[in-house]
């Protein structure tokens, strides 16, 4: 099989203006969670910025992703809607998406849901359980029974998203608080997966149950093939598959 093409999608904003985000991720939380993808034979990851041309997610960067990582938190707002509809309509032909954490605002994972996706928070750097739901989901293999993050930003309920297909992950917090923290969906032929994880100023993206969810992530995401409905084209009389004839006559029951 043929490797999966992963472009890492990082707002990137973060990592230039706060020392201790820098200190954790010197290269960028893009580059490390492209590095924790590489290490999978299977999986070709590149980056791609906000600050990029276009935000690095041009129409032929687009057409040579089979999966797209998305973490954004500050600069929302300045993602450009061309690009959301580059995305949405890329996701609709059947690439994978994975929304990270604070993603869950990004307008790509709002426009594809299509409802607020809002949510409780708070930092107080809580210990974390993600409960692995169904241990027979491609995305959940080599977890075990939880995944633990020992300090993590607060996410919780309730969130407001469509009902997932299905949830991989249920977070419990040392607050109290629960949270549904891998949910998967399908727009289109495009499979979308979001992950809670991922706070900025915890080192999240080097723990490797998250980096093992991430890579599963990618493979359950890879696009499955086939057309996805596109225009609505008027099929003629003369092409019909049964040969038929105008009814100008409509027959009362
Ligand atoms: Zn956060």
């Amino acid at each position: 099989m043929s490797q999966i093409r992963v472009t890492v999608w990082g707002e990137n904003v973060h990592e230039k203006k706060h020392k201790v985000v820098a200190d954790i991720y010197p290269k960028g939380m893009h580059t490390a969670i492209a590095d924790a993808l590489a290490q999978d034979a299977e999986i070709k990851p590149r980056t791609a910025t906000l600050d990029q041309p276009e935000h690095g997610l041009t129409e032929k960067i687009l057409a040579e992703t089979d999966v797209l990582t998305w973490w954004g938190h500050a600069a929302h707002g300045e993602v450009k809607d061309e690009i959301v509809d580059r995305v949405q309509r890329r996701v609709l032909e059947g690439m994978g998406l994975i929304v990270l954490h604070s993603g869950h605002h990004a307008k790509v994972f709002k426009r594809l849901m299509g409802t607020t996706c809002d949510l409780k928070w708070r930092e107080a750097g809580e210990r974390e359980r993600l409960w692995v739901c169904n241990p027979g989901h491609p995305i959940a293999q080599g977890i075990g029974e939880c995944l633990e993050l020992p300090n993590t930003e607060m996410y919780g309920e309730p969130f407001g998203i469509p009902t997932p297909d299905e949830n991989v992950f249920i977070s419990w917090f040392e607050g109290g608080e629960v949270f549904r923290s891998g949910c998967t969906w399908k727009r289109g032929n495009g499979k979308i997966f979001y992950f809670r994880p991922g706070h900025e100023t915890y080192p999240i993206y080097h723990n490797a149950g998250v980096q093992q969810v991430l890579r599963n992530a990618v493979k359950w995401c890879r696009p499955e093939g086939g057309k996805y409905a596109a225009g609505c084209p008027n099929i003629p009389i003369e092409k019909a598959k049964e040969k038929i004839k105008v009814t100008t006559k409509v027959t009362v029951h």
